[in-house]
């Protein structure tokens, strides 16, 4: 198979490329042609994942292609995007069918989920690594940027904490769970579900947000260090599924705080708008408040300060000075 034919049957023909608003032109030209509505400005975020590095070798392509797409979408969810589209760049090994299959499916229906058509990409031989770059759209001037916590805003989250960490040992192989819990974890790993309609929500609302892709407390730690706030989280009101409670037992905590992946939305909101969110969005907690100060605190159930786990995960450690994706 060459490299048109492969391009043609696993991209340009897959659900995943078809027509979609906002997208002028897709794939086949020498650039595709996006349109924003008027008075929108283009967001736009690339990861990268290496085989390996972010995903195992053994890694079955479709729970790929979903999980690389959602993490990527995720980042326009945080900035309060309405996705417009996404390109792929894709370094293969070889051309093998199967494994192309799997890819452009998983690929598609997370596609269909976020309602993101991929409109370009490009495709070289060598170790397997993606490149995605994500589209959207936002009204001008209402992103949600990481620095406007204010003293006094609450902390909050857009859903259960330390799922995805609780399934790494699942996902890695080195433990073997076939049970509801267990693939109720392993879910929210391989396809986690961007906070897009949560994210369009705190526009004009939210003062600062991100996705939590790193962790809890190193998440938060941006958040504050942007915002120019301390940040303190109430250990007693993390929300913590049932599954993980199960699975990861007494390291459920530590999944949630320090844990990566989980790519629920956390943001500061101004306490007035409390009740708003719990009846708009019962699925979100609370879990601290925006102070003067610096950093993170992780206070007790009596309010007082205690230890913090160690921060999330940094690829390369502080030698090259990287953070993770
Ligand atoms: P060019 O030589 O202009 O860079 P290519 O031969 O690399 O074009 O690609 C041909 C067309 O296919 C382009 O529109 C490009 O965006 C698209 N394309 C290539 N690889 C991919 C891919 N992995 N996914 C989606 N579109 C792709
Ligand atoms: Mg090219």
């Amino acid at each position: 198979m060459g490299e048109f034919e492969l391009i043609r049957r696993y991209f340009a023909a897959s659900p995943c490329a078809q027509a979609a608003s906002g997208v002028a032109l897709g794939i086949g030209d020498d650039c595709a042609l996006l349109q924003p509505g008027a008075g929108q400005q283009l967001a736009v975020s690339t990861d990268t994942l290496v085989c390996g590095v972010h995903f195992p070798v053994s890694c079955d392509s479709f729970l790929l292609g979903q999980r690389a797409l959602a993490v990527s979408v995720s980042d326009l969810a945080a900035m309060g995007a309405e996705p417009l589209g996404f390109t792929l760049a894709l370094t293969l090994p070889d051309a093998d069918a199967h494994w192309l299959e799997g890819f452009s499916r998983g690929l598609s229906q997370m596609a269909e989920a976020c309602a993101i058509a991929l409109v370009g990409g490009d495709t070289t031989r060598g170790p397997l690594s993606l490149t995605l770059t994500v589209f959207g759209q936002v009204p001008a001037g209402q992103a949600l940027p990481r620095s406007g916590a204010q003293p006094g805003d609450l902390l909050c989250v857009g859903g259960s904490l330390g799922d995805a960490a609780g399934a790494l040992p699942l996902v890695l192989g080195e433990r073997e769970v076939t049970d509801e819990d267990a693939d109720c974890l392993q879910q929210r790993y391989w396809a986690p579900q961007p906070q897009l309609a949560l994210g369009q929500w705190l526009r004009g609302r939210a003062t600062a947000a991100l996705d939590i892709s790193d962790g809890l407390l190193a998440d938060c730690g941006h958040i504050a260090k942007a915002s120019g706030v301390a940040l303190q989280i109430e250990r007693d009101r993390l929300p913590l599924s049932p599954a993980l409670r199960r699975v990861a037992g007494d390291q459920a905590l530590a999944c949630a705080l320090a844990g990566g992946d989980d790519y629920r939305l956390a943001f500061t909101l101004p306490a007035e708008l409390q009740p708003n969110l719990q009846a708009q969005w019962p699925e979100t907690a609370v879990i601290g408040r925006a102070v003067a100060g610096q950093g993170v605190q992780l206070l007790d159930g009596q309010g007082r300060s205690v230890e913090l786990p160690r921060a999330g995960y940094q690829h390369f450690g502080q030698s090259l000075g990287m953070q993770g994706d």
